[in-house]
């Protein structure tokens, strides 16, 4: 068993658990393994362990990693979204879960190659102005998400957000709580979203009560990162 396996086969039992606990199913929560600063070895031995989804802040690293790991990777972009990073992002990732703005949106759609599908998209939200993390004001979610799902070349899936981290389970509840009323809205307002996506190693237990349907795991999965 290699060192993801054994990681992964807790990570999953952490899963089940808070699954049982909050009345969720665990088949409605995939796990995106963020596989940023480790290398090309360690993403093989993810997708050897099952794991077919990546996420990766950095571009430049990520387009070094791409065509060396296996090709059925799905990859998942989550670091922030420059306006000079668009077109490599459309050319080289299934999803952009940190779109946070308007011009970021109309690059996407224009740069994403004719022949690929629809580039798979995550609003990112900011709950707290302090996290340092960016993303659109929830007031501003409703607007951004409209104009999106009409753009042709992207397909609107949810949203995402990383709040600050906090200590207890119930004050970690309390972002993700607040990021699930806003997608629940926006499906009440007509919006098809399938993609909640929330929680990473220290607090996806308190995702998962909140109904995350997409945990981004690195340290639970691969261990500490590298410097
Ligand atoms: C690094 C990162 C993660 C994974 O964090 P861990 O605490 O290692 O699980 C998840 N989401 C984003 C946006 C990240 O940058």
């Amino acid at each position: 068993m290699t060192r993801i396996t054994k990681h992964l086969v807790n990570l999953q039992k952490r899963i089940a658990a808070a699954c049982d606990a909050h009345g969720r199913n665990v088949n409605d929560v995939s796990i995106l393994a963020v596989s940023k600063r480790h290398g090309v070895d360690r993403v093989h031995e993810a997708r050897d362990a099952g794991l077919t989804a990546m996420g990766e802040n950095y571009l430049q690293e990520a387009l070094e990693k791409i065509p060396l790991c296996p090709a059925d990777i799905e990859w998942h972009y989550i670091g922030r979204v420059q306006s000079n990073k668009t077109r490599a992002l459309a050319e080289h990732f299934q999803w952009v879960q940190t779109v946070a703005g308007e011009k970021a949106a109309r690059r996407l759609n224009e740069q994403r190659p004719a022949t690929l599908p629809p580039l798979n998209v995550c609003v990112q939200v900011c709950m707290d102005t302090d996290s340092g993390h960016g993303g659109v004001a929830p007031d501003d979610t409703d607007t951004l998400c409209r104009l999106i799902a009409d753009l042709p070349n992207l397909r609107l899936r949810g949203l995402m957000t990383i709040p600050q981290p906090a200590g207890t389970l119930e004050e970690q509840r309390i972002p993700f709580r607040e990021l699930r009323q806003l997608y629940e809205g926006l499906r009440d307002g007509g919006l098809e979203l399938d993609t909640l996506s929330m929680g990473m190693t220290a607090d996806l237990e308190a995702a998962i009560a909140e109904g995350s349907t997409m945990l981004r795991i690195g340290t639970a999965l691969f261990g500490e990162r590298p410097a």
